[in-house]
């Protein structure tokens, strides 16, 4: 595996990071290789999970093509996490807030996997 795709490529100074490395506790609810998914500690839905790569990104804009396979490994765990939580069939919602204007708080590049409920659109 490449070094990209490692939890060794982190941020000491970033919140998800702590959680990767056990030093601040997670709610997980799933695991791969490169991925971790976690219960949001303010659920905005029944089912409110983050998934994130183990390494550090900061952002969906910070990935290059050299992190296709890692964002490939993100998006295919969100959808693991949606079949565990029983909401792949009722459907669900996978956001990446980038940015100030998205109201992105954690530097590090997650996906809200939103559902267990008829969900509003546009969001705010
Ligand atoms: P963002 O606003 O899109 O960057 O999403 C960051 C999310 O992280 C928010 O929904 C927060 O509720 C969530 N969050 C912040 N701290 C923690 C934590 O320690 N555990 C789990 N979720 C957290």
């Amino acid at each position: 595996m490449s070094d990209h795709r490692k939890a060794s490529n982190r941020d000491p100074a970033c919140l998800f990071c702590k959680i990767v490395a056990g030093e601040i506790p997670g709610d997980v609810v799933h695991e791969t290789e490169t991925t971790l998914a976690f219960r949001d500690i303010q659920p905005q839905a029944p089912t409110h999970v983050l998934v994130i790569p183990k390494a550090h990104h900061t952002d969906a804009v910070a990935a290059t093509r050299a992190d296709a396979a890692l964002m490939a490994d993100v998006v295919l765990a969100a959808g693991e996490v949606a079949r565990i939580e029983g909401i792949a069939d009722s459907g669900y919602r996978l956001v990446a807030n980038t940015g100030r204007d998205a109201q992105q708080s954690v530097g590090h590049l997650h996906l809200h996997v939103l559902g267990g409920r008829s969900l509003q659109w546009p969001p705010g």
